[in-house]
């Protein structure tokens, strides 16, 4: 997609000013997650066909310790999609007295057992667990929520071989799929999280073709944050603030990415509440050129992007198999 202005990326033009910018939108396209997660879905497929001629079958270790509803389902819907693709899933289920040294011992277990390429210990753990201690056992390679400091290295080095969180892979892929140009683009991601925001910048500023914006992060102490977003091509929302940007907040034209999700009271649904993203979307789609849904918007993605890292460790650590190569393109 080309930005509105009719803006030329790619090679080193310098965008057009937003005072030239004259189209109207009267509802942005609405990019559709699931979607795109389906098409995620039949490449990998033969992906997995192809691993399994070899006899490889991708396995995910899901851990959930507690009885976290939202975990609860989260982990669920992981289960599903494993069985769905027909690969190995093993979901532990621990009970919210687990020690830390318990769950340490079946990390390891999982981290030796060689039908297991992928672990997910869900977050968030109960409060005497040690999170931060959790992901540091974890094999690197098999670390495909890419939390590990030796993935989160190899995300700032540009090594194709480490595990990029799900969530920002899932936002990159989406916006690639739909047509939108990154490469050039002046992205503003709102949050600094190590799931969402700071992983997703050093992913969309990386130097190849899936890459090169230029990314501004703004956080709760930012000031002028309504002056940065409106200079953005792209707006990220992952603050976990329901409705928080307005269609003020955004230029005519822009792409805006929901992350948020939020559950708000409310009385007219069955289950006392609904899920809002961090995203005014009634007004702001109506300023947008392209947008999110929430829910089906980067949620979906999440699930797909995991699949693929489970599969990306399979290919890397499966009889056989070689590492990915250690560059981007
Ligand atoms: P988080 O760890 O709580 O981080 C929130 C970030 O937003 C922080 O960096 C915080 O700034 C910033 N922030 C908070 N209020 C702000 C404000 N008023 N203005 C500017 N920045 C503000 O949250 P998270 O884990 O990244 O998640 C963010 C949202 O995404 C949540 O709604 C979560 O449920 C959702 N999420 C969705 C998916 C998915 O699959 N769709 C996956 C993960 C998360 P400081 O650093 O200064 O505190």
């Amino acid at each position: 997609m080309r930005f509105p202005q009719g803006r030329s990326y790619g090679k080193g033009h310098l965008r057009d000013s937003y005072s030239q910018a004259r189209l109207r939108f009267t509802m942005a396209k609405l990019i559709d997650g699931r979607a795109v997660a389906e098409k995620v879905y039949a490449d990998l497929r033969s992906d997995i066909a192809e691993l399994k001629a070899k006899g490889v079958t991708p396995g995910l270790a899901v851990v959930l310790v507690g009885d976290n509803p939202a975990s609860r389902a989260y982990v669920r819907s992981k289960d599903k999609m494993c069985r769905e693709l027909g690969l190995h899933s093993v979901k532990l289920e621990l009970p919210a007295s687990t020690t830390q040294s318990e769950l340490l011992a079946r990390v390891a277990e999982f981290n030796r057992d060689s039908t297991i390429h992928g672990i997910l210990v869900q977050s968030p753990p109960p409060e005497h667990i040690d999170e931060a201690a959790i992901v540091r056992a974890l094999d690197p390679q098999k670390d495909v929520d890419g939390f590990h400091p030796e993935n989160v290295a190899k995300l700032v080095l540009e090594d194709a071989s480490g595990f990029v969180p799900c969530t920002p892979l899932g936002v990159q892929r989406l916006l690639l799929e739909s047509g939108i140009e990154i490469n050039g683009a002046h992205v503003v991601v709102l949050g600094r999280s190590m799931i969402v925001g700071k992983p997703l910048a050093l992913l969309l500023m990386q130097k190849n073709k899936n890459g090169n914006a230029t990314v501004t992060v703004v956080h709760s102490r930012s000031c002028n944050l309504g002056q940065i977003t409106r200079s953005a091509d792209i707006v990220v929302a992952a603050i976990g603030r329901p409705e928080f940007l307005k269609a003020d907040h955004i230029r005519e034209g822009a792409v805006v990415i929901d992350v948020g999700i939020n559950r708000v009271e409310d009385a007219a649904s069955q289950r006392g509440y609904r899920l809002v993203g961090d995203v005014a979307f009634d007004e702001v789609s109506k300023k947008a050129s392209a947008i999110t849904p929430v829910p089906g918007g980067v949620g979906p993605m999440t699930i797909a992007m995991l699949m693929a890292n489970t599969v990306k460790a399979a290919r890397q650590l499966g009889s056989g198999g070689s590492p990915e190569p250690t560059k981007g393109d």
